[in-house]
């Protein structure tokens, strides 16, 4: 009676739940102004993921400085659906004061455990809980060449201790390959330094298959990425790309920049472990925390 399991039934069955529930990811992009920030979740939504519909959605404006800002495509492919939404923070960083400038986003990102929770702890729990969660942060940093800033390590500090961080090098077409390569090493170098824990963290690979995978991303963060809104002609293609004096960037061109790989880890190899480090160590602690304090 066991002697065949029938694994290949049971995936089916869960093909057929996700076809029928769909699911929802939520990135959120941080960084001063002028960085690319919108124009890379353009490009995300542009580049090689078909899509059916497209819902923008603003809302939540916090007031203060930072505005949060947030939109939604439905991203349909192969019978299944995803809800992927990219929340906005333009402003973070732009005053000349940027003392407690995360704290709009600590707010965002707390309240979504939140309404979590509250909806866990209801007695008539909802079967499928809207899941608003922050499931991965991912946090630009000017192409300077030089160091992180105090502000880029203030906030990855805070930051890294509630939501996955992927930091990224913003408009990476303005430094040469060699000042990549070296930015990217002090940077990786600084993070060690102030003790700053960015996705994927090692002590959560499961197994040797996944440290042999992971150590690749880890070797590469962070991603030196370009974002575009045109479209070009390079061989009689059209692809995403930027035009500079040295020719044009091909966006999705992996020899050029590493949006793809940004793309790749984001929506495609990495989601569902994003969504489960969000849920079962980020989302776990704050919960922890809250009914510790029992005052719900
Ligand atoms: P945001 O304020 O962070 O949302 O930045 P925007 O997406 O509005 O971009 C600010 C300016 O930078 C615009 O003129 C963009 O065309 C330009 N830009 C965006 N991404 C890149 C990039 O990867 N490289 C370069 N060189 N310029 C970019
Ligand atoms: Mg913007």
């Amino acid at each position: 009676l066991f002697g065949y399991v029938g694994i290949e039934a049971v995936l089916d069955q869960m093909r057929h739940k996700a076809m029928k529930t769909g699911f929802e990811f939520n990135v959120m992009v941080v960084g001063q102004s002028g960085l690319g920030k919108s124009t890379l979740v353009n490009t995300l939504f542009k580049s090689k993921v078909s899509r059916k519909s497209c819902t923008p959605n603003y809302e939540e404006t916090i007031p203060k400085t930072v505005n949060l800002q947030s939109i939604s495509h439905v991203i349909e492919e192969k019978g299944v659906k995803m809800k992927l939404t990219v929340i906005d923070t333009p402003g973070f960083g732009d005053q000349i004061n940027n003392e407690n400038c995360w704290e709009p986003i600590v707010k965002y990102i707390n309240e979504q455990y939140e309404k979590y929770l509250k909806e866990e702890l209801n007695i008539n729990r909802k079967r499928r809980i809207p899941d608003t969660r922050v499931h991965c942060c991912v946090y630009f940093l000017p192409p300077t060449g030089h160091w992180l800033r105090p502000l880029d390590v203030e906030f990855m500090k805070r930051l890294g201790k509630i939501v996955s961080i992927v930091p990224v090098i913003a408009k990476a077409d303005t430094l040469t390959l060699e000042e990549r390569l070296e930015f990217k090493q002090r940077i990786r170098q600084d993070l060690q330094v102030n003790g700053i824990t960015v996705y994927p963290q090692k002590e959560y690979d499961e197994d040797a298959e996944d440290r042999i995978l992971n150590d690749k991303i880890r070797e590469k963060i962070p991603f030196a990425v370009v974002g575009t809104d045109k479209e070009h002609q390079v061989n009689g293609n059209k692809v995403l790309g930027r035009k500079t004096k040295w020719g044009i960037i091909e966006v999705e061109n992996v020899a050029h920049c590493e949006f793809a790989n940004l793309r790749d880890l984001l929506i495609r190899s990495h989601l569902q472990d994003l969504k489960d480090v969000t849920h079962n160590i980020h989302y776990e602690t704050y919960r922890v925390r809250r009914l510790n304090e029992s005052n719900l």
